[in-house]
C-alpha cells in the first residue's frame, strides 16, 4: 500500500523536469511539476538567475495552480522571424528562439493550460493558453501565481507603483515615482509593489529585467509585488484604479492566452538595453492607413506652462519650430477654450505653410478622475472621438497627446487600443501621457508614438529636487524604460531656469552637453523638446546647431557601459551615422578610455564635451580619452 502510493509520485517527479535552452545554449529554462504545483527555473550558464518559482493561474473556471500534472511536453520548435520597426530603437529585427509547450492537466485529467515558452539568447518568455472547462468558453483570471524568485543577494532597481486615486486630480497610478537604485530586496515600494520594467542585479553574475508584452484590450497590465523570501509575484490592477470603474481581474475567451511574461538576462546590461523581445512576441493589430512621419517637436508648455496656450505664443512657437527645422509643434492643454477650434485650424494652416504639423493635447477623461483641463469628454467614447478626429483630419492635425489616463485595468487598456485604432482611420499619431506603460504597442499599433510612463520633464519644472537628481534619473531611463519602448520624456531643456524669461523657476543643474546627450539617449520618434525660442539667442550656437539636426528615429542601439544611477554610455545609429552619447551623475568627473570602433580611422568627429564643441580626427587605434563632468555629458558623432 505504502509503495503503491509513493511509487507513482516518484515517477512523476523523475519525469517532470523539462529543460529548454537558447539557440546559443547559454540560457536555460527548466519547467517542473512537483506535488501538483508547476514551477520554472532560469539558468545562465551554471548560474541560477531566476530560482525555482511558481507558475499557474486561478480562474473562474478552475484553480490551475495546484493538483496539476505535466502531461505532455512538445518537441522543441525553432522560431525565426525578421521584421522592420521604424519607430523605435532598431529598424530591422531578427528574432530567433526555441519554443516548447508544456501541457498541464487537472486532477481529473482534463487539460487545464499549456505553458508556451520561448528561450532566445537573452530572453525567456512564456504565456499560458487556458482551455475550455466543460461548457465554459470564457473565464475571469482572478490571480496569476507566476512569480520570480531572485537569488540571495540580488539588488533591485524598481519603480514603486503609485497609490490609485492619488496624485494630481486622482489621476494615479501612472508610473511616475522615483526608482530605488541598487536596493536590497524585501521592500514592497509604497505597499503595492512595483511597475514594469523591473531591473535586478544578481550580484556579480549579471542582470535580469522582468516585463510583459502583447497587451491591448485583451488583458490588463500587471505589476509585481514582493510576497516573501526573495519572491516577486504578478499582481493585477487594484479595484480603485480608473475611478473604481471596470474589473481588476482580466477576462479571456477559452481557449485563450495570457500576455507574455518576459525575462531579459545578461552578464552585462547590454542585452537589456538592446532587447526587442516586447515586439518579437506581438503582431501588428492593423495596418497603417497612412504614412506616419516622425520628427522633432517644439512644446511651449514645459517652459511657459498653461499661460502660453494662446494663439500668439503658439504662433511664435510655430515660427520657432520652423526656424529649428523641426517637423511638429505640440499645443498643450486649454487650447479648446483659449484658442478655440476655428483658430486652431487657422494655426494649423499657418504652420503647414512653414512645414510644421500640429499635435493637440487632450484630456482622456471621462468619468474616472478630476482632471479639469480641456478639451475633455472627447476621447473616451467612440462617437465623440471619431467626430473629433474627423475634424482634426480636416484641419490637418497630425497627432494627439492624450493625458491623465492612469490605470492598467483591461477596460483602460481597451480604451488605449480603441483610441489608437480610431486615430489610424484619420491619419492621427498618438502619444499617451500620464498613462500606463506600452506593452508591445510600437509594433501592434503603427500610429502609436509613445507613452510617458516615467517621472518625466514636467517634474523638472514643478520642483527643484527633480533637478538636483536629474542626471541620476537620466542614467537609468535609456537602459530600462526605453528598453521596452518609446518614452515621452520631453527633455533637453537649454534654459537655465524653467520659466519664460529664463530667470525664475527651478534651476537646471545639468550642463548643455547633458541636454544634447539625452536627445540621443532618451528615445522616442516624436521628441517634444523643451528647447525654447529664447535659446536661439541665450544658448550656445553649437547646442542650437545640434538640436536642429538631431535625428529621432534610429536603426540600431548599442549599450557601451554604465551603471544605473551613476553613469551611462550608449550609441545610436541612423543610416551609416553613429551618435555616441554619455552622461555622468556621480559627484566627481569621470575619465574614461573609449574604444570607438563605430567610427572609421580618419573620420572627423564632432566632440561635444566640456561645455564646448571641437572637431577631432579619429586616430588609428580608434580610441579617445575623455572626462565627463559631474552632471555633464559627452556627445560624439
Ligand atoms: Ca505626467
Amino acid at each position: 500500500m505504502k509503495l503503491k502510493r509513493i511509487f507513482p509520485m516518484m515517477l512523476m517527479l523523475a519525469s517532470a523536469a523539462q529543460a529548454q535552452t537558447s539557440p546559443d545554449g547559454q540560457l536555460k529554462a527548466i519547467v517542473e511539476c512537483e506535488n501538483g504545483k508547476p514551477t520554472y527555473t532560469v539558468m545562465l550558464g551554471e548560474d541560477a538567475m531566476i530560482c525555482k518559482s511558481p507558475l499557474g493561474l486561478v480562474t473562474s473556471v478552475g484553480n490551475f495552480s495546484e493538483d496539476l500534472k505535466l502531461v505532455e511536453t512538445s518537441a522543441v520548435k525553432e522560431v525565426s522571424e525578421t521584421y522592420t520597426l521604424k519607430s523605435s530603437k532598431q529598424s530591422i529585427i531578427s528574432y530567433k528562439a526555441n519554443e516548447q509547450t508544456y501541457s498541464f492537466a487537472n486532477k481529473d485529467g482534463q487539460k487545464a493550460f499549456d505553458l508556451v515558452m520561448h528561450v532566445d539568447n537573452s530572453n525567456v518568455a512564456f504565456k499560458y493558453i487556458v482551455y475550455p472547462q466543460k461548457d465554459r468558453l470564457s473565464a475571469l483570471v482572478e490571480k496569476e501565481q507566476t512569480s520570480f524568485t531572485m537569488p540571495e543577494g540580488t539588488t533591485t532597481f524598481l519603480c514603486p507603483q503609485m497609490t490609485p486615486q492619488t496624485g494630481f486630480a486622482r489621476t494615479a497610478p501612472s508610473y511616475e515615482t522615483y526608482y530605488e537604485y541598487d536596493a536590497k530586496m524585501g521592500s514592497n515600494g509604497h505597499g503595492r509593489g512595483f511597475t514594469f520594467p523591473a531591473l535586478f542585479r544578481v550580484g556579480d553574475k549579471g542582470w535580469v529585467m522582468i516585463s510583459e508584452t502583447n497587451i491591448g484590450g485583451n488583458y490588463c497590465g500587471s505589476r509585481i509585488e514582493y510576497t516573501s523570501e526573495n519572491t516577486y509575484s504578478i499582481a493585477y490592477p487594484e479595484e480603485s484604479e480608473f475611478g473604481g470603474v471596470g474589473s481588476s481581474a482580466p477576462g479571456i475567451m477559452l481557449p485563450g492566452d495570457t500576455p507574455w511574461r518576459t525575462i531579459t538576462i545578461g552578464r552585462t546590461l547590454k542585452p537589456i538595453a538592446e532587447t526587442t523581445i516586447q515586439w518579437d512576441l506581438v503582431k501588428p493589430q492593423y495596418e497603417a492607413k497612412y504614412d506616419y512621419k516622425y520628427g522633432r517637436s517644439a512644446w511651449s508648455w514645459i517652459i511657459r506652462m498653461d499661460a502660453s496656450c494662446n494663439y500668439d505664443e503658439q504662433k511664435e512657437y510655430v515660427d520657432f519650430a520652423a526656424e529649428m527645422g523641426w517637423e511638429y509643434l505640440l499645443v498643450d492643454a486649454w487650447w479648446d477654450t483659449n484658442i478655440g477650434y476655428d483658430r486652431i485650424a487657422e494655426l494649423s494652416k499657418y504652420a503647414a505653410g512653414k512645414g510644421v504639423g500640429l499635435f493637440l493635447w487632450y484630456n482622456s477623461n471621462g468619468y474616472w478622475n478630476d482632471a479639469m483641463q480641456g478639451p475633455k469628454g472627447k476621447m473616451h467614447r467612440m462617437i465623440t472621438r471619431r467626430q473629433e478626429m474627423a475634424w482634426m483630419q480636416k484641419a490637418g492635425i497630425k497627432g494627439i497627446k492624450v493625458d491623465f489616463v492612469g490605470s492598467d485595468k483591461q477596460q483602460t487598456m481597451q480604451m488605449y487600443e480603441d483610441i489608437l485604432a480610431d486615430a489610424n482611420e484619420y491619419g492621427i499619431m498618438v502619444i499617451f501621457h500620464g498613462c500606463t506603460l506600452q506593452r508591445g504597442w510600437e509594433r501592434m499599433y503603427p500610429n502609436f508614438v509613445s507613452c510617458e510612463a516615467v517621472r518625466a520633464s514636467e517634474n523638472l519644472a514643478f520642483g527643484q529636487y527633480d533637478n538636483d537628481i536629474e542626471a541620476k534619473c537620466g542614467t537609468i531611463h535609456p537602459i530600462l524604460r526605453n528598453a521596452v519602448g518609446n518614452m515621452d520624456f520631453g527633455g533637453s531643456a537649454l534654459n537655465k531656469r524653467y520659466s519664460k524669461g529664463n530667470d525664475r523657476g527651478t534651476t537646471r543643474k545639468t550642463s548643455d552637453v547633458y541636454a544634447l546627450a539625452t536627445a540621443v539617449l532618451f528615445q522616442t520618434p516624436v521628441q517634444n523638446f523643451a528647447v525654447a525660442p529664447n535659446n536661439l539667442t541665450d544658448a550656445p550656437d553649437w547646442a542650437i546647431e545640434f538640436m536642429k539636426n538631431v535625428p529621432t528615429t534610429w536603426d540600431e542601439v548599442r549599450f557601451i557601459d554604465g551603471f544605473p544611477g551613476k553613469y551611462l554610455i550608449m550609441a545610436r545609429r541612423t543610416g551609416d551615422k553613429w551618435y555616441l552619447a554619455a552622461i555622468n551623475a556621480e559627484e566627481m568627473p569621470k575619465t574614461i578610455n573609449l574604444h570607438l570602433d563605430m567610427f572609421p580611422v580618419g573620420q572627423e568627429l564632432n566632440v561635444y564635451n566640456m561645455n564646448a564643441k571641437k572637431v577631432v580626427k579619429q586616430n588609428k587605434k580608434q580610441t579617445m580619452k575623455v572626462t565627463i563632468p559631474s552632471n555633464g555629458g559627452l556627445l560624439i558623432y
